[in-house]
């Protein structure tokens, strides 16, 4: 099964959650994972089944990265909030270059995830969104 990670920045969350409820069919037929808090609003606000890892600043990202390392993820969406320092810059920094060591899928803005969500649904055959 097609295995996504979800990850907002905090100002980036409501974006993630517009994102998410725009594309609910297609991720639906996903496995989804997302940081902690990030995890936690998409299934409060969208409803659909999310496995949460720990919150970013305390290893999320770090958990996210640990299972590309493995092979375990098709893709990540990752909002970033490109304005504001985040504690935890190191263990973001990894997980990009996990993802670029392994050839994984990541998008870092709206209109890329869009983009990356509508290749999975085509080259995993789910439908068209909504
Ligand atoms: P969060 O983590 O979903 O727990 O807020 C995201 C992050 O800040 O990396």
């Amino acid at each position: 099964m097609t295995r996504v990670a979800l990850i907002a920045h905090d100002d980036e969350k409501p974006e993630l959650i517009d994102l998410a409820t725009e594309y609910d069919e297609t991720l639906e037929s996903f496995e989804l994972i997302a940081t902690g808090t990030t995890g936690k609003r998409v299934i409060e606000e969208t409803g659909l089944d999310v496995e949460r890892k720990a919150s970013g600043p305390l290893g999320g990202d770090m958990m996210i990265g640990a299972e590309v390392a493995e092979g375990r993820i098709d893709a990540i969406i990752f909002l970033r909030d490109p304005l504001t320092a985040q504690p935890h810059e190191p263990d973001i920094t990894a997980l990009l270059r996990i993802c670029d060591v392994h050839d994984t899928p990541l998008a870092t803005t709206r209109t890329s995830a869009e983009y990356v969500l509508d290749g999975l649904r085509r080259e995993h055959g789910q439908g068209s969104n909504n």
